[in-house]
């Protein structure tokens, strides 16, 4: 599907650098603002949070979130946020907002809402949980009710819509395991067993990106949905699957889901170091990998 991918750094002097030691991003790098379609443009903003942008369609996932004070995970700088939910440059016209599920490192209804709000053209698209929440903080949901689109397939199962131009599958897959003991039985049990987490492949134009949230590398999952056969060129990853990249994983990644690129995300900060290791080892035929350190740092990808 690819024949690799170029790597554009935005930031002129990165470019320089890559220039001199790499020919091809040279090539590239002759006309940056003519890019041969189609490309995407991904700005990290924290967690599993990106703003992905295509030529004419803009997407936030997993980004409005981070008022409350998190010491556990990646957040939003206090003015991304506030730029976020004030829709403003790079965050307006945003054609889609998508939230894979309701935990407060992926989401946060005010936010959500004050971005709509500012926002009337974009549409809104998550699970039946955090809509839930939605309303439950919104005063007036009904200004914002006519942007939600609620989406909630059955386990494993998966629905399709197009929305402002975008197309979308929508999956429904397991969160990650979180096993802790029940204090009525005493017995081990899964906290996270019934929160709904959707995965998305977002179509931009034939440019395909997946981000299945916190998904957590389950081969049963992908040996049933088969999204090698999806196309994806993008694969926005999780920490379970690339933290030890065991060889289960790394079949997992190049059989059943097949990307030309892999993001990976839901890292902190303590944990880059460990992950520039697993990627600088990376087996034959994996896909290249990228890893984002600094919220609001931007690449290109093309096809
Ligand atoms: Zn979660």
């Amino acid at each position: 599907m690819f024949t690799r991918f170029l790597i554009l750094l935005l930031i002129s002097i990165k470019l320089f650098i890559a220039a001199a030691i790499n020919p091809d991003i040279s090539a590239i790098n002759e006309k940056p603002m003519h890019l041969s379609a189609p490309s995407i443009t991904v700005t990290y903003i924290a967690n599993e949070g990106f703003l992905i942008e295509s030529e004419n369609k803009k997407v936030l996932i997993d980004a409005l979130f981070g008022r409350i004070e998190m010491d556990w995970c990646v957040t939003p700088p206090r003015e991304i946020l506030r730029k976020m939910e004030n829709a403003e440059e790079p965050f307006d016209d945003i054609d889609l907002i998508l939230t894979t599920h309701w935990h407060t490192d992926h989401f946060d209804p005010v936010s959500v809402a004050n971005h709509l709000i500012n926002n009337p053209e974009g549409t809104f698209i998550s699970s039946e949980q955090t809509i839930d929440r939605l309303k439950q903080i919104t005063e007036n949901y009904d200004v914002i009710s006519d942007q939600i689109v609620q989406l909630t397939p059955g386990i494993l199962s998966s629905e399709s819509v197009a929305v402002n131009g975008i197309k979308v599958k929508v999956y429904k897959m397991h969160h990650s395991k979180y096993m802790e003991e029940d204090e009525k039985t005493g017995k081990q049990k899964n906290r996270h067993a019934d929160v709904e987490n959707l995965g998305f492949i977002i179509d931009f134009n034939g440019f395909k990106v997946f981000h299945p949230g916190d998904e957590n590398a389950d081969p049963d999952t992908y040996k049933k949905l088969r999204l090698d056969k999806e196309n994806i060129d993008v694969a926005f990853l999780n920490r379970s699957f690339l933290y030890g990249l065991e060889s289960e994983n790394i079949e997992l990644i190049t059989k059943y889901i097949k990307p030309g690129l892999v993001v990976a995300m839901h890292i902190y900060d303590d944990q880059i170091k460990h992950m520039e290791t697993v990627l600088t080892n990376l087996p034959e035929g994996f896909p290249d990998t990228i890893l984002f350190k600094i919220p609001l740092e931007t690449k290109v990808f093309n096809k």
